[in-house]
């Protein structure tokens, strides 16, 4: 308790004794070398060589200690990217908002990111901020004990040297790290402020890692949640994939429901999750996806985000119909609107948004099963996305079970067996039809499915 205090008081959080890192060796750590992609040694040698500090950092470093593979190696150095430019041929610089430099080693791409400098009050460089203090800028170059106190949290703030074997470690991470804990480093309140979706990644990282986030850093989300509001549509977009594409989507829905977070932040979370349908629907979906992430098997988002909106298009698109509207229309209607409140929100890249409609454009055809019509939606580009949509609203039971075993069995079936397994028409069917065709096809416009 004491010893806790004693070193609040002495900011460990916020750097060690004197802005000294702990350097832990191979021994403590346990690292092997060959654990680091070859591009991403080779990468480091060659800096090194070339008289720079250089070492892997962030997700790589955290994921390898705790036992998971890393998505991809980012190396920081004390090189300035036109330093890092000229060691490598093979490289170029990328702009946006903080210059990096993409090395390219045989087919690998290895993002070196030159240290960055310290903000705010000790920095002396005021970074540019909004009202809320979420910083806009922040592209000073800085030292290495500088570029470790912006990380966000002590586990994601450890550089591991190849070289030595050895991981300069500021903020106690390897500690945190082996105690399961995300700690903020610095004040979380201020750094919720400075970035908010630094948030929504305390929720994603504590999943994917089974860490607890630490009371400190875990209290001000339920008060300050609101400030996602501010985040750019596109970046929160981003990090929404990132969450539900993580392999742990469910838990990280979950945690963020218990955080609060999702409501008013994510409208396409906020109805869904309370209406019990739409709980279970949304719920199959990403325990699918889930398990095709930890299967190493592709997961498309467009499929994602039309599992997560679907409800919400029910909602609107049930009144049109009950209302009299044709049913092909209003869905179409239903749709738009959906994704049009979206867009304020989250920027759902257009091709994204297009797989979306596609999906939930087949969903009125799984019903028609006589005729031709049900041999015209077989050959849809995107009818395998669109049968395994039809099948999660099955188990959720929005839908009879009946359609979803009609469907299979009609896929795998001959050509005879699918020709007597053809509902008979409904009697006056074809005049229906025609009538209503019209609308259809202008509908139709609206969406990428080829008619
Ligand atoms: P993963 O790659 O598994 O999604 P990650 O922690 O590597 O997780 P990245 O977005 O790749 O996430 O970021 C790399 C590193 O950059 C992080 O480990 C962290 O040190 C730092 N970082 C990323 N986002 C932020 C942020 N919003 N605020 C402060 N530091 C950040
Ligand atoms: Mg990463």
């Amino acid at each position: 308790m004491i010893r806790k205090f004693i070193s609040r008081v002495l900011g460990r959080n916020r750097a060690g004794k004197h802005g000294q890192p702990a350097v832990i060796g191979v021994a403590q750590h346990g690292l092997q070398r060959d654990d680091i992609s070859r591009g991403c040694q080779r990468t480091i040698e060659t800096l090194q060589e070339n008289g720079y500090q250089a070492y892997i950092v962030g997700g790589a470093v955290r994921d390898l200690l705790a036992g998971l593979t890393p998505k991809d190696f980012d190396v920081a150095t004390n090189a300035t990217p036109e330093q890092v430019r000229h060691c490598f041929r093979r490289s170029r610089i990328i702009g946006r908002r903080f210059q990096i430099v993409h090395v390219n080693i045989g087919a690998e791409t290895i993002e070196v990111t030159t240290f960055r400098g310290h903000h705010g009050e000790q920095g002396g460089n005021k970074a540019q901020t909004d009202e809320q203090g979420r910083v806009l800028r922040d592209n000073v170059f800085g030292s290495q004990a500088e570029d470790a106190a912006r990380r966000d949290f002590t586990v994601n703030a450890l550089y591991y040297d190849p070289t030595s074997e050895t991981i300069v470690d500021y903020h106690h991470g390897v500690a945190d790290l082996r105690q399961k804990t995300l700690r903020m480093i610095g004040d979380p309140k201020t750094r919720y402020r400075e970035d908010p979706v630094r948030m929504l990644r305390a929720v994603r990282l504590a999943a994917k890692l089974s860490l607890s986030i630490d009371p400190e850093a875990r209290r001000p989300i339920r008060e300050m949640g609101s400030l996602i509001e501010n985040v750019p549509p596109s970046r929160l977009f981003d990090e929404m994939l990132k969450l539900l594409t993580s392999g742990h989507a469910v838990r990280c829905v979950t945690q963020l429901r218990e955080e609060g977070l999702h409501h008013g932040l994510l409208p396409l979370l906020d109805v869904i999750l309370d209406q019990a349908l739409g709980e279970r629907f949304v719920m199959l979906a990403l325990e699918t996806t889930d398990r095709r992430v930890r299967e190493g098997r592709p997961i498309s988002p467009g499929f994602l985000f039309a599992t997560l909106l679907w409800h919400e298009v029910l909602a609107k698109w049930e009144p049109l119909k009950a209302s009299g509207e044709p049913a092909i229309p209003s869905l179409f209607q239903a749709m738009d609107e959906v994704l049009d409140v979206q867009a304020e929100k989250l920027a759902i890249t257009r091709r994204i948004a297009g797989d979306i409609k596609d999906i939930w454009a087949l969903q009125p055809r799984f019903e028609q099963r006589s005729g031709k019509r049900p041999y015209g939606v077989l050959q849809q580009p995107r009818f395998k996305a669109g049968y395994d949509f039809l099948l999660l609203r099955v188990e959720s039971g929005e839908i009879e079970r009946e359609v979803g075993e009609w469907w299979t069995d009609f896929l795998h079936a001959s050509d005879e067996a699918r020709a007597a397994m053809l509902l008979p028409q409904a009697p006056g069917a074809l005049k229906k039809r025609r009538r209503r065709r019209r609308p259809t096809a202008d509908a139709g416009q609206n969406s990428s499915l080829p008619e």
